[in-house]
């Protein structure tokens, strides 16, 4: 090894999340094999199965990881659909973290979809009837007395770095799916690990249980949640504001996920929280981060830069203005310009059409869109595609094929490579497919998706040449779990904008597109660990900047600080065992940090 990768092992080796070495191990036999955490189950050496007193209760044959991998994979493949598949990973998984995240790291491609959208929302759907054991933490909203010690009995204040929290009302496209939301909790944490190494026994999966408006819920007997209507108003954000203290007050070096909130609260909490501790909420920023990036790369593909944007998005819901929000916000820091300055290189499309200052009833934060210097006589799609000539155009309506063939080719009029982003899920929502987006421009189209798409091929090449085009999926996957790897290893005190538009020029710089025209514009959930290490790279550089990171030591070059995250990164790797003396020994050891399927027996 040359001398100077040795040296850099040697500085970063002490880190507080460094992950090689030998683990203490207070647990033996039986409790032992039941701990996820610890279990190697047929991998546990011999020495081990003599410390540890496992040597009757495991078969002869030593196997590597690689071969219960295999083992895995053969009885996942034996599963007869998706579903039975996420059910067979999540059982996995309380068997052993190693194994389940080594499986699906080394399939992420193929299980991407099982554990995440669409599969998961199929299984929080369906969660009260699948339930086998519960896993993370359940608020209730009439017992919120309690949330500060319910939350007390996960650790220590050194112990948690990332805590996700729900209140189910509008999960996965699927709406209210109540306390199923704590499967969101927990998918989320998984994708924190498997796309950014985020430790798995560090992390809170929560639900805030407030009741439920799904009729199908309320009805079901089995439904496991409040049997009630959601309790909304003062209670209701008197238990997040207990939760959220009591969580900052515990863990205060924890950064707090919000997710699949209602529109109503996603972006008030969001607001309200910001300015006071470090959180995120991907389904406003983690949308918009991935959006701007592939909107920046397609921007660099067509040699233009942001101030020359003009984008018109079409869905002014969640999705839609937080992309709004961080385009503006990347305008503002790019063109140092204010917000309403910067605000003017969009226009917003909803139900009523181009949200103007004469319509009434705007959310405070679509206000910040409406137009004031609108002439047109009419404020439809068209209309306004033909009057802006935008270079961008983002589909969030949820309404299918509503980027016609007229539409399309009116924008490809004015615009070399026309930015089209139809963002609608599943995939029957989509404003539009990206066959035809290519073929109602001649192929000049630069297209990211909501959902998969697969290649297109056209005579879009030189002289008519056929080409096959990649279309990148639109997929947060790529963005927040870098966010949140820099917010923890920062310590941010907050999540600041200029955090999060380093994080977008991270992911926005690996764009295959830069380097081969018919590539997809963002890069794939293959490449995802090193894509998370330089969002986590850009987002620790800017934490440091704005005088929000809090953690010593951070090296100052880019190469020391991709190794020093690299090395805090968790592994799915098995670590020699090492036996301890449960008296003295730390909570880890006696293996009380699991939230993450069951705690075990004090020991
Ligand atoms: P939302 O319900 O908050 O927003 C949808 C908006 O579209 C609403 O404001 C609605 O009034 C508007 N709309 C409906 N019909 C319309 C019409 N005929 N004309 C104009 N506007 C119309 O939902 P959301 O959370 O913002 O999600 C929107 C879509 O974006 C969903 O399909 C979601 O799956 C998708 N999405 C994709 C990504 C991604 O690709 N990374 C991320 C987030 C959301």
């Amino acid at each position: 090894m040359p001398t100077q990768n040795r040296d850099k092992s040697d500085k970063f080796r002490n880190l507080p999340l460094s992950t090689s070495g030998p683990l203490e191990c207070a647990l033996k036999g039986t409790v032992l094999l039941n701990h996820a955490y610890f279990n190697k189950g047929s991998a546990f050496s011999k020495e081990e199965r003599r410390d540890f007193e496992l040597a009757g209760l495991l078969p002869q044959n030593i196997q590597t990881l690689d071969q219960q991998v295999q083992r895995a994979y053969e009885q996942y493949s034996a599963r007869p659909d998706d579903l039975a598949k996420n059910t067979f990973l999540s059982s996995l998984k309380d068997q052993s973290d190693v194994l389940y995240f080594k499986l699906l790291l080394d399939n992420l491609d193929e299980m991407f979809s099982v554990v995440y959208t669409p599969t998961e929302g199929e299984a929080i759907r369906n969660y009260s009837r699948l339930f086998r054991r519960p896993q993370g933490i359940f608020l209730n909203i009439h017992d919120i007395d309690r949330v500060h010690h319910d939350l007390s009995l996960w650790g220590t204040a050194d112990d948690i770095d990332y805590i996700i929290v729900t209140d189910g009302e509008e999960i996965l496209g699927i709406g209210d799916q109540g306390c199923g939301g704590i499967l969101i909790s927990m998918a989320k944490l998984i994708l924190m690990t498997v796309c950014a190494g985020i430790h798995p026994n560090r992390v809170l999966p929560v639900v805030l249980d407030c009741g439920t408006d799904n009729e199908a819920l309320l009805e079901d007997p089995l439904y496991l949640g409040l049997r009630e209507r959601r309790v909304r108003g003062e209670q209701y954000d008197k238990l997040v504001e207990t939760f959220v203290r009591s969580a900052r007050g515990l863990y205060p070096k924890a950064c707090i996920h919000f997710e699949d909130f209602g529109f109503y609260n996603a972006r008030r909490l969001l607001d309200r929280w910001r300015p006071e501790i470090a959180c995120f909420n991907d389904d406003v920023q983690g949308t918009g981060c991935v959006t701007l990036a592939a909107i920046t790369a397609g921007l660099h593909v067509s040699k233009q830069k942001l101030s020359d944007l003009r984008m018109v998005v079409f869905g002014a819901g969640t999705a839609g203005v937080g992309i709004a929000d961080q385009v503006r916000d990347a305008i503002e820091t790019e063109r140092g310009v204010s917000k309403e300055e910067a605000a003017k290189h969009i226009w917003l499309i909803d139900k009523p059409g181009l949200l103007t200052t004469q319509v009434e009833e705007l959310s405070d934060a679509q206000k910040t869109y409406a137009r004031s210097d609108w002439n047109g006589p009419k404020t439809d799609l068209l209309a306004v595609v033909k009057e802006v000539r935008p270079n961008v155009l983002i589909g969030t309506s949820t309404v299918p094929k509503s980027f016609t063939e007229d539409i399309v080719r009116a924008m490809a009029e004015h615009v070399d490579r026309p930015i089209i982003l139809p963002l609608s899920n599943p995939t029957r929502l989509h404003e539009a497919v990206p066959a035809d987006l290519f073929s109602w421009t001649d192929g000049r189209a630069l297209v990211a998706t909501g959902s998969p798409f697969k290649p297109v091929k056209g005579a879009w090449g030189p002289d008519g040449a056929e080409v096959e085009i990649e279309v990148a999926e639109c997929n947060n996957s790529v963005v927040f779990p870098g966010i949140g790897l820099g917010a923890v290893l920062s310590r941010a005190s907050l999540v600041t904008d200029k955090m999060l538009v380093a994080a977008v020029r991270g992911v926005a710089e690996l764009s295959p597109a830069l380097r081969d025209n018919t590539a997809p514009l963002l890069p794939g959930v293959d490449v995802v660990r090193k894509v998370s290490v330089r969002v986590a790279r850009n987002v620790i550089q800017a934490a440091v900047e704005e005088g929000v990171a809090t953690e010593d030591g951070i090296p100052t070059n880019d190469d020391d600080l991709e190794e020093w995250i690299r090395k805090q990164m968790w592994d799915p790797v098995y670590r020699p065992l090492q036996y301890v003396e449960a008296r003295g020994a730390t909570r880890l050891a006696r293996g009380e940090m699991r939230v993450v399927g069951s705690i075990p027996e004090r020991a």
